[in-house]
């Protein structure tokens, strides 16, 4: 067998798609230092922004530095990596968060837990609120592992059970299979809009829709799709939604997540970490809980506002590339990492455990040989930084922001090359 290089042929291609792509100068915006010759876990942990170690030194030097305990209450937008605030810095940057990549309205967004206690705190106040009859937590068995550790736990603690949908590892969950799943008993229902092994996009409209006619709520998870594929939390009627920041967001290691509550929700709804950030009027110290009004009662201790001034960074790249262009782009380079895969890596044993259609694709990738793990250590000796996901997935994201076609080719051409020789070695012994 001929081996074409596949970095040759589809260099060109990949030179002509990041000439035409809009958004290719803010690719340089990005920290591409060290000998990474492809990132493909920008969906996992994405490059930082150059930006981001400057807003760090000014927020040390001046917000933190200078102001020092005067900015929990200077009024926001003063100068500065935070603009002061800090106080209101959860609410305030979940407001911009919301409008610019949630489609949700002011007042019902916040940053601070990491993703596994915002849900933890949004999916027990939602079952403890509603009525006992309904004693089911509807989640899938694609949901992510902390997802349905947490949801184990919850079942747990309030006498609940779970039900389980099963999906095919290639897609995701259906509406078919939410209509057949939930009814009278259900209390909530927790599903991601992508999901994190093969990258389905789920119809969130539609299950939100099915879950309401069920009488529960639903809860989205959004860790794959903020950032990647446009939200719209009010436009489909969702309840609850979490995701983190760390992923497509250039957060940063361990950064805070988010919450999104419906307005509608907040009366009703008691979350069980009472701490005095949600607590009415927090600094008159007073005895008693008594909840916040609004979206802040979801708040427990002293948020991080450390770790969102990364997290300001990548909004305002957001901001300025609009989520669709970004979109625009994120089904470009995944069309054109199936298109590489279809032509060097199918001959070779690889199949595609991702939905073909573009429409119904997150940010991600996912092709399964048998010997996927042992091609992804290889290709990491190679500076090609894909994801390993059990048992056999080579998970290749694609962070649109900082992700280029000429990397995507250059990629895969050295995740082909990772199979020839990983394949010698097997048939040698
Ligand atoms: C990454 C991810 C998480 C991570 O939760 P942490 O609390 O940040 O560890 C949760 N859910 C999904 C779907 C994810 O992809």
């Amino acid at each position: 067998m001929t081996t074409p290089d596949v970095g040759t042929r589809f260099a060109a291609r990949a030179a002509e798609l990041d000439a035409a792509d809009p958004l290719r100068p803010l690719r340089d915006r990005f920290v591409l230092a060290g000998d990474v010759v492809a990132y493909f876990d920008g969906n996992s942990l994405g490059r930082p922004l150059r930006v981001t170690g400057e807003a760090l030194a000014a927020f040390t030097a001046h917000d933190w530095g200078e102001r020092l305990i005067r900015s929990w209450d200077e009024e926001v937008g003063a100068s500065g990596a935070t603009g002061g605030g800090w106080v209101d810095l959860p609410a305030a940057l979940g407001d911009r968060l919301g409008a610019l990549l949630l489609g949700a309205a002011p007042g019902q967004t916040l940053l601070g837990d990491s993703t596994s206690v915002w849900l933890y705190k949004l999916a027990r106040a939602a079952v403890d609120a509603a009525d006992p009859a309904r004693d089911e937590i509807v989640l899938s068995d694609d949901d992510f592992p902390t997802d349905r550790y947490l949801l184990e736990g919850i079942a747990a603690e309030t006498g609940r059970r779970l039900r389980w949908i099963p999906t095919d590892p290639a897609g995701g969950v259906s509406p078919e299979q939410v209509a057949a799943a939930v009814g009278p008993r259900t209390a909530l229902v927790v599903l991601s809009h992508v999901a994190y092994r093969s990258g389905f996009l789920a119809d969130a409209a539609t299950i939100t829709g099915l879950v309401h006619d069920a009488g529960a709520l639903v809860c989205w998870d959004l860790c794959h799709s903020v950032g990647s594929v446009p939200v719209a939390l009010d436009a489909w009627g969702a309840d609850l939604a979490v995701g983190c920041t760390y992923k497509y967001l250039g957060g940063g290691p361990g950064s805070p997540a988010f919450a999104y509550v419906a307005a509608r929700h907040h009366e009703a709804l008691r979350q069980p970490v009472q701490g005095w950030f949600g607590r009415a009027d927090q600094f008159a110290m007073a005895a008693g809980y008594v909840p916040a009004p609004g979206v802040r009662r979801f708040l427990s201790g002293t948020p991080p506002v450390l770790a969102l001034v990364p997290v300001r960074a990548g909004l305002d790249v957001y901001a300025e590339a609009g989520i669709g262009a970004v979109r625009a782009k994120s089904e470009a380079l995944t069309a054109f990492a199936v298109e590489i895969a279809d032509e060097v890596l199918a001959p070779l044993g690889v199949e595609l455990a991702s939905p073909r259609d573009p429409a119904r694709r997150g940010g991600h990738v996912t092709l399964r040989h048998p010997d996927a793990e042992a091609v992804v250590a290889e290709c990491r000796r190679r500076g090609v930084v894909p994801d390993f996901r059990a048992p056999d997935g080579i998970r290749v994201g694609l962070a649109p922001l900082s992700t280029s076609f000429t990397e995507v080719a250059a990629g895969l051409s050295e995740v082909r090359s990772a199979l020839v020789s990983t394949n010698c070695r097997y048939s040698d012994s």
